[in-house]
């Protein structure tokens, strides 16, 4: 009964008033490969009020046109997303920055160094924004993709578009067009496939101070690149769960994500003490995710997430690998901990979310 969950968006309890969900069970969704036509069938749904799935370098995102409070709805309702969960506005020109909100200078340093690409900076809102894309918040998060599809169709669609993850509230983030289309089929019009994202996760989330920064989401920035134009804080949701009543800085870092339907633990130890472990706990529906290397030298059966010694691999492949984990049917997976630093730290952010905060470490 969503309709009677707290916290879910009105949509659901006015439905005469947005019969959206009714809807949404008969579209047909299509998926159409990358190019001008496609660009030109999203662009105009985006400016008719629909939703559009697009591939960016981090992940596929569900886009909206930002300044239409009916069409950002829709997004709520299709991915069944919190309504506290504020949306990031993705633009593809930087004089949409202005028209949203008011940046410090620093912002603007920021944007010419790493933009495009996966940095969504969080700034003092214009009203334009409307609420329920930031969930009331007095700061709206922009991004400028470096995908050519998404930059494309924003540019085509002539609005900012606010665009989530692809995926259901809750599971791992889509990677390729075919998890979006797992994930949305039927909930919306169109989606746009543009091969596998580059990063393969999402967008480093920052507060932008006058002379600092802190960073809510790890992601494809890392701490280390930032460090080099100004102070770098690491929010405490980061690598912590939140106690009831805390406040989150970034709300998303509130709710359960990312995760297969499996039981994740993290399991923190060299390969000896790893495949060990393994060794004791191997049964029926136990799988290892596991560094390329050593899966076959491990006593269960497992999924890769990447090379040892290459992060950005890790990247890539993590939430492929939590996908895996579904079709394998398994009930329980131990994964191997990757390194924090780097793009370490958003792996680690991510698999700790997956794993709803379960470490062992050996
Ligand atoms: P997703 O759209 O799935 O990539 O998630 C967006 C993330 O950015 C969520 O964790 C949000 O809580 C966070 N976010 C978006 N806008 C803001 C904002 N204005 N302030 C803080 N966090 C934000
Ligand atoms: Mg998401």
């Amino acid at each position: 009964m969503l309709s009677s969950l707290p916290g879910r968006l009105s949509c659901w309890q006015h439905r005469d008033k947005y019969p959206y969900r009714k809807k949404m069970n008969l579209l047909n969704t299509k998926l159409l490969p990358a190019g001008e036509a496609a660009y030109q069938l999203a662009a105009e749904l985006l400016r008719s009020g629909e939703l559009v799935g697009i591939p960016t370098e981090t992940v596929y995102g569900l886009a909206a046109n930002a300044l239409d409070p009916q069409a950002v709805l829709k997004i709520f309702a299709a991915k069944d997303r919190p309504a506290d969960n504020p949306l990031i506005v993705h633009i593809w020109h930087i004089d949409q920055m202005d028209e949203l909100c008011d940046p410090p200078e620093l912002a603007y340093k920021l944007a010419d160094a790493f933009w495009p690409g996966p940095l969504t900076m969080t700034l003092p809102r214009k009203p334009v924004v409307h609420d329920c894309v930031t969930a009331s918040l007095p700061t709206v998060g922009i991004r400028m993709p470096s995908h050519p599809a998404a930059a494309s169709i924003i540019r085509e669609s002539g609005c900012p578009l606010a665009a989530p993850s692809g995926n259901r509230s809750g599971s791992p983030s889509p990677t390729i067009a075919a998890h979006m289309f797992d994930d949305m089929n039927g909930r919306i019009p169109l989606i746009i496939d543009g091969g596998t994202c580059d990063v393969g996760l999402e967008s480093t989330v920052i507060m932008v101070n006058e002379d600092s920064v802190r960073i809510l989401r790890p992601g494809g920035i890392t701490v280390e690149q930032l460090q080099e134009f100004c102070d770098v804080e690491v929010d405490d949701g980061v690598y912590k769960k939140l106690e009831p009543g805390q406040k989150a800085a970034s709300p998303g870092m509130l709710y359960k994500h990312y995760a297969p339907k499996a039981e994740v633990t993290i399991i923190a130890g060299t390969d000896e003490q790893y495949r060990a472990f393994l060794e004791e706990k191997k049964a029926e529906g136990v799988f290892a995710m596991a560094f390329e290397e050593e899966l076959s030298s491990l006593p269960c059966p497992g999924v890769s997430f990447g090379r040892k010694e290459d992060p950005a691999s890790q990247a890539h492949r993590l939430f492929s690998a939590l996908r895996e984990c579904d079709e394998l049917d398994a009930k329980t997976v131990y994964a191997h901990s990757p390194e924090q630093t780097g793009i370490g730290l958003a792996i680690y952010n991510r698999l700790l979310r997956a794993a709803a905060f379960r470490v062992i470490t050996l």
